[in-house]
Parts: structure tokens; C-alpha cells; sequence
């Protein structure tokens, strides 16, 4: 590749609000096959919302209390919407002790001398709590596409929440324009297989890894790689940094976290997906061009 064409290249990207860090990207990207996107914050808006709750003894308020006590110590996408579910009811938040975020499962405290926890299904069976009845629910709403968090206390499932958290209005655009391009799309997410089998479908993805913890991004993307796969990935968050450096190219959405940003190889600065197509799109013409 000549510097005279990755200079007008990037040039013409950079106007369309994709920022590469480096020549090579631009070279690299051309020959990209793949295109690897997380779920939360990326595809879908990443500002989940309660849109459910059903509690065994019938007492919402009492469940929604105790959950927004639990997550007022996390910084999780969820954490905030049940906080401020609770917020818009007038609950009072009560005071937690003894506070731990486990990453990937859940969070739990020790709230008026009970052990609470609030987490995924895998935080439950973890922790030995059988959900009983509440599993049917939480099937359901995952089958709608909403993520499903059960509340325990000392032991005893007590309710199963559900949040959404929509895709972005241009995701199904950007993936369509992608396959239309011959590339293969994939969706990973640390989300139940449920819920990210009926997002996946809502975007027009095929090819989906769920329930991967956060440290298991990068490990799935060297997985593709080992497969002969060329990877983009494109992400937003804290935990997308080492699947961000271990793609051939990394792509940061640019609302996403300064430490995503730095992992990342290419930056689309208006935090609009679409400049998913434009960078491979420039890659490829520029790279032509020269060849
Ligand atoms: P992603 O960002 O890909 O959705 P995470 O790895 O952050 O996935 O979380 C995976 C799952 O673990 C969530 O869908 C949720 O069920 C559970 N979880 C993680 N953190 C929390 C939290 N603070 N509160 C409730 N559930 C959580
Ligand atoms: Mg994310």
C-alpha cells in the first residue's frame, strides 16, 4: 500500500467519523472476513430498562426495593435501571453491607441482617438457589429478547426481573450491509443464549456466542482466528479491551470507555454503527485502488 493512497483513504473515512489509529488498520481491514460485534452498548443502545417483575409472594415493591439496594454499588448497565426503576416508584433505597460484584454472574450484599443476591441463572445455580416456578418467567422474557435477573434471599429465590435494552436503530442496516458485502457477522455477549438468540434474530446475525464471561471475548475471538477467520471486533466497554487488542483490527464505538478506545485500532467517533461499513468500505476501496 502506498502512504500517498492510506493518506486519502483515511482521509475520506475520517470525514464519515471513522478514526484509524494507524496505517496498517486500514490495510489490515481489507482483508477482514469477519466481523465480531458484542452485544451490550454496541448493537443495542446499552440503557436497559425494567419492564417486568414478578415476585413470589406478590409484593414487587418489596423485590424491587431489595434489588436496587443490592446494585446501588454497581456500575453494571443493569445495575442502573433497576436503580432508577426503583427511583420512579419512590422506593426508598436501603443501606447494604458487605457489597461484591462478581463479574459475569451478578451482585450481592448483605442488606437488615439477609443475604441478598441478584444475578443471571448461572449466578443462582452457582450459588445452589433453584429458582422453581420463576424459571418458566424468565424464559419467557428471554424469549422476547429481555434479559432475565433473579433476586434470592438467604437462599430462597424470591422474584425474576426482566430488562430491554433495544438494538440501536441502524444495527440491522449495518449487519445486512455487511453480509451484503460478504463478510460473516457474529454476535458475543455474556447475556443467557435465550436473550441473545431473539436480539441476534432482531439484527439479522446467524452465528451467536452467549453466556461467554467477560474474560472470555478475547479467547473467543482466537478461536475464530485458530478456525482461519480474520476478525474485526467491534466494541464499547471496560471488558471489550482484550478482544478489542486481540482482533486483527479493533473497532471502538466512540461512546464507549477511553480504555476501549486505546485497545482499539480503528475509532468511529460519532458512536454510530454505521461507520462499521464505512471503515470496511474505505479499507477496500483504497486497498484496490493500490493493488
Ligand atoms: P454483557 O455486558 O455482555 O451483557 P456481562 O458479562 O456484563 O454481559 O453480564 C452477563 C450477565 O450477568 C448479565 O446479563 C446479567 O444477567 C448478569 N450480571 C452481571 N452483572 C450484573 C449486575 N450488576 N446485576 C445483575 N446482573 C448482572
Ligand atoms: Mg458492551
Amino acid at each position: 500500500a502506498t502512504p500517498a493512497a492510506i493518506m486519502v483513504g483515511s482521509g475520506r473515512a475520517a470525514e464519515l467519523g471513522v478514526l484509524y489509529r494507524k496505517g496498517e488498520a486500514l490495510e489490515i481491514l481489507s482483508h477482514v472476513d469477519t466481523v465480531v460485534f458484542d452485544k451490550t452498548g454496541t448493537l443495542t443502545e446499552g440503557r436497559p430498562r425494567l419492564t417486568d417483575l414478578e415476585a413470589v409472594d406478590g409484593d414487587a415493591d418489596a423485590a424491587l426495593r431489595l434489588a436496587a439496594a443490592v446494585e446501588a454499588g454497581s456500575e453494571h448497565p443493569l445495575a442502573a435501571a433497576i436503580v432508577e426503576a426503583a427511583r420512579e416508584r419512590g422506593l426508598a433505597p436501603a443501606a447494604v453491607e458487605a457489597f461484591q460484584a462478581i463479574p459475569g454472574y451478578g451482585v450481592k450484599a448483605r442488606l437488615e441482617g439477609r443475604e441478598v443476591l441478584f444475578g443471571a441463572a448461572r449466578f443462582m445455580a452457582r450459588e445452589g438457589i433453584d429458582p422453581g416456578a420463576l424459571a418458566g418467567r424468565a424464559e419467557a422474557f428471554a424469549g422476547d429478547g429481555r434479559t432475565p435477573v433473579f433476586l434470592a434471599v438467604d437462599g430462597a429465590a424470591l422474584a425474576v426481573l426482566a430488562v430491554a435494552d433495544p438494538l440501536k436503530a441502524e444495527s440491522a442496516a449495518v449487519v445486512a450491509a455487511l453480509k451484503g458485502q460478504g463478510l460473516r457477522v457474529v454476535m458475543i455477549t455474556g447475556d443467557t443464549r435465550r436473550t441473545a438468540a431473539a436480539i441476534a434474530r432482531e439484527a439479522g446475525i446467524d452465528e451467536v456466542q452467549a453466556e461467554i464471561l467477560p474474560d472470555g471475548k478475547a479467547e473467543a475471538v482466537r478461536k475464530l482466528q485458530a478456525a482461519g477467520r480474520r476478525v474485526a471486533f467491534v466494541g464499547d466497554g471496560i471488558n471489550d479491551a482484550p478482544a478489542l487488542a486481540q482482533a486483527e483490527v479493533g473497532i471502538a464505538v466512540g461512546s464507549g470507555t477511553d480504555i476501549a478506545i486505546e485497545a482499539a485500532d480503528v475509532t468511529l467517533t460519532r458512536g454510530d454503527l454505521s461507520g462499521v461499513v464505512t471503515a470496511l468500505h474505505v479499507a477496500r476501496r483504497t486497498l484496490a485502488t493500490i493493488r
